[in-house]
């Protein structure tokens, strides 16, 4: 069977990276957490002290940033390195969440990122999680999935998963920044988060984690098949 690109889009905690490992774990697929990588750039800026208002010092700084990841695939986990040094719960610290939408919206990152992503899944066989990889990364993957849930489901989620990693935060905090996130995500000017038209929308407020996987695996599946016979007739 050919191996397809599966571009997983939505708002923040609405279920994304946890869906997105599962299927790379079943499909044996890898997985790239797109969050992950502004989250690291983020991270760099401000251990740099990079002004994000002086755009020779932000390109200059991204010269020297290298994201790189190792999966695990007999879990679908993925950790996040940053210059070599692992960092995968520091980027998930309110400092960053705080600031990772703000530096977003920088069209040098996004240039940056979006063309590492795209020598990424290159390959294919790939699930990527973000919030453009159906409209700008990849937009010819052979399936896209547009995920979104209720605010308070969101904001219950993402606290438990933050108190599970010892962070204690109060369900206000997790609320006002998943609000701030989707604010600016959705508004700014560089590939705002949006729904591309040929997207399949998973509503996670009422399904269960198990339903979510196999419905898109379900969806997966019939891609494949399709992609696999547009081969053999020469489409
Ligand atoms: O997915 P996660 O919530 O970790 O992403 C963190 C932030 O990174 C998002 O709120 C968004 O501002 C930004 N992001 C983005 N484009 C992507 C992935 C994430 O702008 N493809």
């Amino acid at each position: 069977m050919r191996k397809i690109v599966i571009a997983l889009d939505g708002y923040s905690a609405c279920g994304k990276s946890s869906t997105a490992k599962e299927l790379a774990r079943r499909l044996e697929y890898g997985y790239i957490d797109t969050g992950a990588m502004y989250r690291a750039v983020t991270h760099y800026f401000q251990e740099h002290n990079v002004s994000l208002s002086n755009p020779k010092e932000v390109e200059k700084a991204l010269l020297n940033i290298e994201i790189t990841f190792i999966c695990h695939p007999q879990t679908g986990d993925n950790e996040t390195f940053l210059n070599g040094l692992r960092v995968e719960d520091v980027i998930r610290s309110p400092k960053v969440s705080g600031q990772v939408s703000e530096v977003s919206t920088l069209k040098v990152v996004r240039e940056a990122m979006v063309a590492q992503q795209r020598k990424m899944g290159k390959k294919k066989g790939i699930v990527m999680d973000g919030r453009d990889i159906g409209t700008v990364v990849f937009p010819d993957a052979e399936l896209k999935v547009f995920m979104t849930a209720d605010m308070e489901v969101r904001v219950g989620r993402r606290q438990k998963e933050l108190l599970e990693k010892g962070q204690m935060v109060s369900l206000e905090e997790v609320r006002e920044n998943l609000e701030k996130r989707d604010l600016i995500d959705t508004t700014r000017e560089e590939s705002p988060l949006r729904k591309a038209d040929d997207a399949f929308v998973i509503d996670t407020t009422n399904i269960i984690f198990d339903q979510q996987v196999e419905q898109i695996l379900n969806l997966a599946n019939d891609k494949m098949i399709e992609h696999h016979h547009g081969e053999d007739i020469g489409l």
